[in-house]
């Protein structure tokens, strides 16, 4: 059975490489027909938040990366915050002390301290000397019985190697040497990051371990743990990390980390679950995945060995193309309570017009307020360049005057009974049909750009229509 899990610390927002791992693990779990579950670590009390874990829940759930265990569903392997399992965890702890392979050090973190800054003068890492190892049974009794502040520190097997058989970067080989007697229990009688993630992650049965590559410094730690309980490790997948386009590690600079900002500047959730999903993956040169076939399509084969570049640009562009996908029914919903909050209540027919005439030219969902601006407000500027090219020419007001008078007969006032009055104009007055429209485009939007302008003058109406044209005639 494929069991994967996402296991964030709630300390913030989401950002997009934690959405990331959440993606590829839950990716993993619905292509194998396996389980995803979501672990909380918040073993670190001080930073982490509730407000941290409802951004968790809150970015999943808008990407649509349901967890078939974990918080609010619950599960067979529960609890499922780190926090809750700390019984679990102190019995582990003591289950390796007993057995020799943990032992108690009193160390004070001055101490500590010291002889690190000594190790850093002789240029080399710090490493934990083992002074607590030698301490006799009865020197260690006398400490805890009085109440010494104490951490576990977990006993490094002497020297040899440790492999991490990765699913992605292949064979990475660790001298234990460089290792330490690392912490698993700290002076606040809670586990280590690495020592909870063992434990929960063998309890949960979990089978790969698919996560950040910052992370593959832990794994020979990890393993060292599951060899000293006698477990079997996991699989283990280290996915390469995100840079921005400077090739630096992605950060504000390079537009916001966090994913669920992407839901308020207007990003559909399939587009950023697609560009997401390519951060480190591919398919052939494929750019468009719907959430099935990202599903049908992922494995650990495709993830690649080199970073990803976070491109801003990429990501508009799906999302525009994903904008011209989706129903307009649901575009209008997304748009019309942003109309309303910048122009007030308006008839909810004329708003889905409106909305739909710019369906093929959003990039962003909030795009739309100031590019229909005119569809509301009366009152603009001429664009300047605009007047000077169709306005001021000797022919401005006579096809903007003769199209008042011609459109104030059409009826019904629909583009198909529109477009001829165009089509006619410019054939009697020997021109081309653009140099009717362009004049008649500024006069009812002040701008150079608009949706096609039959739609453009249905969906104004005659009156609207001929309120422009007049003030037009006057100003041209
Ligand atoms: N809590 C760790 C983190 O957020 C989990 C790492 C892991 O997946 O093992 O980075």
């Amino acid at each position: 059975m494929i069991r994967v899990r996402f296991a964030p610390s709630p300390t913030g927002a989401l950002h997009i490489g934690g959405a990331r791992t959440a993606l590829f693990n839950w990716l993993y779990a619905r292509n194998q027909g396996g389980q995803f579950i979501l672990r909380i670590e918040d073993t670190d009390r001080e930073r982490s938040t509730v407000e941290a874990n409802r951004a968790i829940f809150d970015g999943l759930e808008w990407l649509g990366l349901d967890w078939d265990e974990g918080p609010n569903v619950d599960g067979p392997f529960g609890p499922y915050f780190q926090t809750e399992r700390l019984k679990i965890h102190q019995d582990h702890v003591e289950q390796l002390v007993k057995e020799g392979k943990a032992y108690y050090c009193f160390c004070t973190p001055d101490e500590l301290d010291k002889k690190r800054k000594e190790a850093a003068e002789r240029k080399e890492a710090p490493r934990y000397d083992g002074k607590c190892r030698k301490l006799s049974e009865a020197e260690i009794k006398a400490r805890l019985d009085s109440g010494m502040p104490k951490v576990v520190r977990f006993m490094l097997p002497p020297m040899g190697e440790t492999i991490v058989d990765d699913k992605i970067r292949g064979k990475v080989v660790f001298q234990n040497e460089l290792l330490d007697d690392f912490v698993i229990l700290k002076s606040d009688g809670f586990p280590t990051y690495n020592f909870a993630c063992v434990v929960d992650d063998h309890l949960m049965e979990i089978s790969h371990v698919i996560r950040g590559d910052d992370h593959l410094s832990n794994t020979p730690r990890q393993i060292l743990l599951y060899l000293a309980f006698g477990w079997k490790p996991p699989k283990f997948a280290h996915i390469p990390m995100i840079l921005g386009k400077d090739k630096a590690r992605m950060s504000k600079r390079h537009g916001a980390t966090s994913v669920i900002s992407y839901k308020d500047m207007g990003y559909l959730p399939e587009a950023m679950l697609n560009y997401i999903a390519k951060l480190g993956w591919g398919f052939g040169d494929e750019e468009l995945f719907l959430r099935e076939d990202l599903i049908k399509k992922f494995s650990l084969k495709g993830v690649k060995k080199s970073p990803a570049v976070f491109d801003m640009d990429k990501l508009n562009w799906l999302n525009g193309k994903y904008i011209r996908q989706i129903l307009p029914e649901r575009l209008v919903d997304l748009c019309e309570p942003l109309l309303i909050e910048a122009y007030g209540n308006h008839d909810v027919e004329y708003l889905k017009k409106v909305v739909m005439a710019f369906h093929d030219r959003l990039v962003l969902i909030p795009d739309i307020v100031p590019l229909s601006s005119y569809f509301f407000k009366d009152e603009f500027d001429y664009d300047k360049k605009g007047v000077e090219k169709h306005f001021k020419t000797p022919n401005a007001k006579k096809i903007l005057t003769a199209l008042k008078e011609r459109l104030a007969e059409v009826e019904p006032f629909t583009k198909d009974k529109i477009e001829p009055v165009f089509k006619a104009l410019a054939e009697e007055l020997g021109l081309k049909l653009g140099q009717v429209i362009h004049p008649c485009r500024l006069a009812l939007t002040g701008t150079l750009e608009s949706p096609p302008m039959y739609d453009l003058v249905e969906i104004l109406g005659k009156k609207k229509v001929e309120e422009r044209l007049s003030r037009a005639i006057k100003f041209s």
